[in-house]
């Protein structure tokens, strides 16, 4: 502990002379803690940014620790974007040493667009399609400011992807419309889909809380099975990045009471896919169609 703060207090007196200066290859270095930042920045910046993630697909945001290699990565970086709004809840002290180059998107969004549960922000604003075009727009604005020479680059990149968000945002309306009204809950393993499910009138219901560190209790399960049965949901569904077992719990209760509910396909939630599902647009549409095949 005493290394890395001693690592972190070096850090902080050079970081000045680190920022806005592009390394040898003239990519600007962009460090990102998630996997739908990764994409966002790799849409918007394309051939001029090189991009570094800290958390792969499967690594839950919420639970993930620094490692010293994840400071000398951020030190090295240009810019660095996190989600915010504590997703990144164990990276406090490196974004608080590195806040000069550090965005942090969920706090520049505006205060009325966010989503509170348990009096505090729910950090997974990147289901609401709106919301994600306003954090493409965040992250063109610190590109063009970091690297002002490519400025119209990252313009045009911006205007694309927005129109491609749009495109996406009408299609999910479309899809969610398949679903008869009265099934339109959505049953998951942790609270993480409150933004898609506002947007889309879906409701929505966790077994867990918003982070996944908080605990399943088995007055939440037997809440999360009576609603089920009441409303005859047929499916429940996992995500990438949360273990199954409260899912599982879900499951038994309901059986138990001789009722049928099956498990859905995977969710992404807090971590985006492999190959062409580390692309956010691919991985909302997989999510979507699960969703609709599971309930219509
Ligand atoms: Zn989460």
């Amino acid at each position: 502990m005493k290394r890395m703060l001693v690592v972190l207090i070096a850090c902080l007196l050079l970081v000045g002379c680190q920022v806005n200066e592009n390394n040898s290859n003239g990519k600007v270095d962009v460090v990102v803690s998630t996997t739908m930042l990764a994409d966002l920045v790799k849409q918007i910046g394309q051939e001029h940014v090189e991009v570094t993630m800290l958390f792969g697909p499967g690594i839950d945001p919420h639970l993930a620790q620094p490692t010293g290699n994840d400071t000398q990565v951020v030190y090295d970086a240009d810019l660095v974007v996190f989600s915010g709004l504590n997703l990144e809840a164990h990276f406090h002290q490196i974004v608080d040493a590195f806040s000069d180059k550090t965005l942090l998107v969920g706090e520049e969004l505006e205060e009325s667009d966010l989503l509170v549960s348990d009096g505090e922000y729910d950090p997974h604003y990147w289901f609401s399609v709106p919301l994600w075009i306003k954090a493409a727009k965040l992250v063109a604005e610190e590109l063009m400011v970091t690297d002002s020479e490519h400025k119209s680059d990252y313009e045009s990149n911006l205007n694309a992807y927005v129109a491609d968000l749009m495109e996406l945002h009408e299609w999910i309306e479309g899809r969610i419309n398949e679903i008869e009204s009265d099934q339109r809950i959505l049953v998951t393993a942790h609270d993480a889909f409150n933004y898609f499910a506002n947007e889309c009138g879906m409701s929505v219901y966790s077994v867990g809380g918003m982070s996944t560190d908080s605990e399943v209790t088995a007055s939440s399960v037997n809440e999360v099975a009576n609603l089920m049965i009441e409303h005859e949901i047929k499916a429940i569904f996992v995500e990438s990045t949360v273990p199954l077992t409260s899912v599982e719990a879900v499951l038994a209760e309901v059986k138990r009471r001789d009722f049928e509910v099956s498990i859905g396909p995977e969710l992404f939630s807090d971590a985006l896919g492999t190959q062409k599902y580390a692309q956010y647009v691919e991985a909302i549409k997989y999510n979507v169609n699960s969703i609709v095949e599971s309930l219509k």
